[in-house]
């Protein structure tokens, strides 16, 4: 596997292969990689002659500055999971090389930049779209691959690609669980033993929610699956949604003809963990 620190050497390895007709599928990632990661990459793998991962905790994305603090960082042990799978290419820049200046853009998602995450979190999605975009402009891929864990984020970039008129087709990938239902993240090491324990109650509430969708109406399932949340040992629901998937926006009956789609946001002690399914 060959490593990249700077913008200049990386673009000049993949230039030399885009030339020779080689097809490059890109991963980003924040590292602290786990097998949700590596499936985006196999993925890659499959659709694509040169599969890039980048790794980059993008200090731009986060709102409380102890999140990024705590954030994991697992080099050394993400380098072993990316030789085991035989990724081509690892960019891991240093944050001076991404942000040498101040960055000032401010992109405007409409609806998408102010419900759920984005209302949670502000700013967290400006500071991921101008990370992805220069990512892009680096790697230049034919194709990149995002997780539909984080779904508000994967229909941003969809967005950004249309706006700003790029040359990359986003391919969304199914969300990787744990054994027990829990979506796996690079949080999920933060949490104690006992939180861990009851961190699949997350999944749970989602598939109840599924169940109840012909019998309640969305608002008393939100109500439920709220309390339910909020009764377990140190965790606080941030928010329970049930929303038009194709457009994120509220909605209070179901329509068959659109997706509609439950999210969830809670703190448990200090991690904080997001999931969601689609339900109709
Ligand atoms: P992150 O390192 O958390 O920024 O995630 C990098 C990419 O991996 C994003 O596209 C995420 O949506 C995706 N991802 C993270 N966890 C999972 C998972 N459990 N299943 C599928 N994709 C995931």
């Amino acid at each position: 596997m060959k490593i990249f620190n700077t913008i200049t050497d990386i673009r000049y390895y993949l230039n030399s292969l885009r030339s020779n007709n080689y097809t490059i599928g890109f991963v980003p990632t924040m590292g602290a990689l786990h097998d949700g990661h590596l499936e985006l990459i196999k993925r890659s793998q499959k659709e694509n002659q040169i599969s890039v991962c980048s790794i980059f905790v993008n200090p731009i994305q986060f709102n409380n500055p102890d999140d990024l603090k705590i954030y994991p960082r697992k080099l050394e042990k993400d380098i072993e999971k990316l030789l085991s799978i035989h990724c081509d290419v690892l960019f891991n820049p240093s944050v001076k090389e991404m942000y040498p200046k101040e960055i000032k853009k401010q992109y405007d998602f409409g609806i998408l930049g102010n419900v759920m995450e984005a209302k949670f979190r502000p700013n967290h999605f400006n500071g991921v779209a101008t990370v992805v975009k220069l990512l892009f402009d680096i790697i230049n891929p034919h194709k990149a691959y995002f997780g539909e864990k984080d779904f508000q984020q994967l229909i941003i970039i969809k967005q950004l690609v249309k706006k700003e008129n790029l040359n990359v087709e986003i391919i969304p990938c199914l969300t990787i669980r744990e054994k027990d239902g829990l979506a796996i993240s690079s949080r999920n090491i933060q949490l104690t033993d006992e939180e861990r324990h009851l961190a699949p109650i997350i999944y749970k509430t989602l598939l109840s929610a599924k169940k109840k969708i012909h019998t309640h109406s969305i608002k008393d399932i939100c109500h439920w699956a709220t309390n339910k949340l909020n009764s377990v040992s140190n965790m606080r629901v941030e928010y329970f949604e049930i929303v038009n998937g194709n457009t994120l926006e509220s909605i209070d009956q179901i329509n068959i003809t659109i997706p509609i789609m439950a999210f969830v946001a809670v703190n448990l002690g200090k991690v904080r963990l997001i999931d969601n399914i689609r339900l109709v």
